[in-house]
């Protein structure tokens, strides 16, 4: 089985203010991992961001802050929002790998999951097994939830990575983004940004900045966190360009294809 995620910097705008897919990429993606499907059989689940659909709204609506009780009915109505445009993407998305052949079912994250404090903690996966077990391809996404502590929150797609690999077990856990992998230091903003082939601590960065673009979910960091959390259980992952022509296919195929590996072993 093989967690594959799709960073929402590769499938939107993220920078834009408006919701705008990246067809192209999207279509690429989308043959890429046909292709390894037809190369091999393999159980795959995807993951995607919510990219520019959901960023601006989370962080218009300020989801997972505290309110008052006044506030409700329009932080409620924020929610919603929220979980129809993230829903859109999906619908895109899922259209995109329909036409391509991939046996794609949405299962969202508002459906089953709650958390406490922006943090997972209960969401029954067997249906997940169920699909996998009939040969579809389960695709969740970053959404918003119920929280326990907050009413509600956003939950992000590597924080589903993170609950989906803890509890399923997977044979690899890939994540797809628009850098090659973890740097030292944004290489976006740093020239002299330096890679690492292989990533075991937080304290290995230089600077913490969070990401190029408005993340209410956290960015590079918040990605790392959840990868070195697995890490301590025992759960490798692996961040790559998702950009680079082929990595996705190549990656899915256990071929080499230039990333981070996070782990906590040297
Ligand atoms: P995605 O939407 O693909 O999940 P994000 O946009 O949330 O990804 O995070 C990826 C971005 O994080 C990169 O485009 C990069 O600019 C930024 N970033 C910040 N710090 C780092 C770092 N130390 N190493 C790599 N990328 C970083």
């Amino acid at each position: 089985m093989i967690i594959l995620k799709i960073g929402g910097s590769i499938l939107t705008n993220k920078d834009s203010k408006m919701s705008e897919v990246n067809p192209t990429s999207l279509k690429r993606i989308a043959s890429e991992i046909k292709a390894s499907m037809d190369a091999s059989p393999k159980q795959l689940i995807i993951v995607h961001g919510a990219g520019s659909f959901g960023h601006p709204p989370a962080k218009k609506h300020k989801i997972g802050e505290e309110f008052d009780e006044s506030e409700y009915p329009q932080k409620r109505l924020g929610f919603c929002e929220i979980q129809n445009e993230v829903k859109k993407l999906n619908m895109y998305i899922c259209e995109a790998f329909i036409k391509e052949g991939i046996p794609v079912i949405a299962v969202p994250a508002s459906g089953f999951i709650t958390a406490s404090n922006k943090r997972i903690t209960s969401g029954n996966l067997d249906l997940f097994k169920n699909y996998l077990q009939k040969g579809f391809v389960p695709v969740i996404y970053g959404d918003v939830v119920l929280d326990e502590e907050l009413e509600f929150c956003v939950i992000s797609g590597d924080q589903l990575i993170q609950y989906l690999a803890k509890n399923l077990n997977p044979d690899q856990v890939v994540l797809g983004t628009d850098v090659d992998g973890v740097y030292d230091k944004n290489p976006k903003t740093h020239d002299d940004a330096m890679f690492f082939d292989k990533f075991t601590s937080l304290d290995d960065l230089d600077t913490f900045e969070g990401t190029t673009n408005v993340d209410v979910t956290g960015g590079m960091v918040g990605k790392i966190k959840e990868l070195l959390y697995l890490a301590d259980l025992g759960i490798e992952s692996k961040i790559i360009n998702a950009e680079v022509e082929d990595n996705i296919f190549k990656v899915l195929e256990n071929k080499d294809v230039k990333g981070t590996i996070i782990s906590r072993g040297n």
